[in-house]
């Protein structure tokens, strides 16, 4: 696999332990944790291993994709093919208005802790679902209204917005850098379920230098 493992919630690496049939793979902080999985560097081949992974778990991105972006930086966690637990992605470009801006996608099962890590947040479940939605994404033909969610009083609070909701039974989350990028998001922004987009993935740019998280 050219794929390495990680932990979902912390950068420390994580030891993998046999223990007859079963790998268990351990953080120093979190204790034993399913892993996450995530290329050196973007790639088509290590993002056709992505997908293997995550097998029939969604991966989202903003579709389509503007000129000039490329998808700088993926990951999923899972073990095996019935236990993925939480998939990202993250698409690079420019725009007039903020330079170059990250998108962060994550969906993830509820107690994950991806999201929170990726969007620099203490908890891993948001708390979501107070006053109007900032906006209403579309997967499919399905309008997924997001909330934001607070980042202050975290490292770098001021560096990212981030907003949240549920999509099939799931957590999305979404984090803009600049935190201004923001205003990119509008209603009816498709996310695309690319795990099952077959021959139009081979167009998909990869590469260019992956967000911090
Ligand atoms: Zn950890």
């Amino acid at each position: 696999m050219s794929m390495s493992a990680g932990c979902p919630r912390c950068s420390a690496p994580v030891a993998e332990l046999t223990l007859g049939p079963d790998v268990d793979w351990s953080c120093p902080e979190h204790g034993s944790v399913v892993p996450l999985w995530r290329p050196s560097e973007a790639s088509y081949d290590a993002f056709a291993e992505h997908l293997k992974t995550a097998s029939s778990f969604p991966t989202y991105l903003p579709w389509p994709m503007s000129p000039g972006w490329t998808v700088t930086d993926f990951a999923v966690v899972g073990d095996g093919a019935d236990r993925t637990r939480a998939t990202m992605t993250c698409s690079s470009g420019t725009s007039e208005l903020d330079g170059p801006v990250d998108v962060l996608v994550v969906t993830e099962e509820a107690g994950t802790g991806l999201g929170a890590r990726c969007a620099g947040t203490r908890h891993d479940d948001p708390g979501v679902g107070e006053g109007p939605p900032t906006v209403r994404v579309r997967i499919e033909s399905v309008q997924v209204p997001l909330w934001p969610v607070s980042t202050s009083g975290q490292p770098g609070e001021w560096d990212r917005s981030v907003v949240v909701g549920e999509a099939h039974g799931r957590w999305l989350w979404i984090v803009l850098r600049p935190a201004s990028a923001i205003l990119l998001l509008q209603d009816d922004w498709i996310l695309r379920d690319v795990s099952r987009l077959g021959p139009p993935l081979v167009e998909t740019p990869f590469g260019g230098p992956p967000p911090p998280w």
